[in-house]
This record gives C-alpha cells, structure tokens and sequence, in this order.
C-alpha cells in the first residue's frame, strides 16, 4: 500500500481568494514547493483534498474549477512536482443536516483518494490550515498537522476537541520537513497557546 499526504488548497497550497476560480488569482506560497519535493522524494503521494461549495451555491461550474486545478498543477509541475490526485466536494456548506459524506470535517473525500490509489491511511497525513482540515484527517486515521500561517487558528476553541486536535502545529511549509522527513513518530505536541 502507498502512503500520501492529502493537502488542502485554498490557504495552504495557494493565497486564499474566496471562490477563486481565475486562474490568474492562483498564487503559490513560495514555502510549499521545495517541502512538497521533499515529500515527494520520500515516497508519499501528493492528494488535494479541498471543500468547493462554489459549485452547490452556482458561483462556478466544474469546468471553471477544473480549470483553476489544471493552473495549479501546472504551476507545481514547473516545479517539478506532480499531482497525484485532486478530490473536492461540491456540495453546500452543511448547517443542521450534512448534505453529504464528503465535505471536510468529515472525511469521505479522503476515504475515496485511499481507494482509488491504495492508500495506507494510518501512514498518511493530512496538512490544512483551518481546523475542518484536521477533523478530516484525524476522522480518516491520518496524523495530521495544522499550517496556521498567521497564527490564529490555533486559538480557535475547537482545537481542545480531541477530534480536531492537530499532532503538530507549524507556521509555515518550511516548518513541516523535519516532521514529515522523520519518520520516527512523535506524538508530542507543539504547546498550544
Ligand atoms: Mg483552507
Ligand atoms: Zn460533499
């Protein structure tokens, strides 16, 4: 079985632009690309794992999104770095009801990549900047790191929610290669404030 690391998008990946789907508003973090070769070198698949409730609310089609995901990967590409799956939900944003299985926190498009691709969810990750990308990823049995760049997530009061508890807690890309790279585990957690 493979192992990956299923990445958010919008805030991680890329500046988040609500609803961006214009290709020319796509703007990597200059951190993520040599972290995401590294990651790649060491044997994980690279999984996008992104909410797009655009798609449910009419602000874009599908196509306009796939367009966006091509732009994206076009961009890791010159970085050297490949794709190896892209998976969104398209449906609306849940209130009392989930409308669906797969809108992050829950973890139903994680479920699917592992499928599809032979993943080990247990050795896997998954790395987002907000605390729904957590509770996916600990949901699926991933260990999961929470990419707080401007150190506001980390005081949401959902984080002492053991469901939405992030083994680690980093500023940037440039503060998950250790944590990734060594693959002795760690449980210790990176004090909360
Ligand atoms: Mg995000
Ligand atoms: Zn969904």
């Amino acid at each position: 079985m493979e192992k990956a690391i299923f990445l958010d998008k919008d805030g991680t990946l890329i500046k988040d632009v609500p609803y961006n789907v214009d290709p020319g508003r796509i703007v990597c973090y200059p951190d993520i690309f040599a972290s995401l070769r590294l990651m790649q070198k060491n044997g994980y698949k690279l999984i996008i794992i992104s909410n797009q409730s655009g798609i449910a609310k009419r602000y874009f089609t599908i196509s306009d999104l796939d367009i966006a995901f091509s732009e994206l990967s076009d961009q890791l590409k010159a970085e050297h770095i490949i794709l190896d799956g892209i998976y969104y939900c398209p449906h609306g944003e849940v209130t009392d009801e989930p409308v669906c299985t797969c809108r992050k926190p829950l973890p139903g498009l994680l479920h699917k990549a592992a499928k599809d691709l032979d993943v080990d969810l247990k050795k896997s990750w998954m790395i987002g900047d907000i605390l729904s990308d957590i509770g996916a990823g600990r949901a699926a049995g991933c260990r999961t790191i929470l990419v707080d760049r401007n150190k506001k997530e980390r005081r949401n009061f959902r984080i002492s929610d053991p469901k939405f508890t992030p083994d680690y807690i980093v500023d940037d890309f440039y503060g998950l290669n250790q944590i990734i790279t060594s693959d002795t585990i760690n449980y210790e957690r990176y004090s909360v404030k």
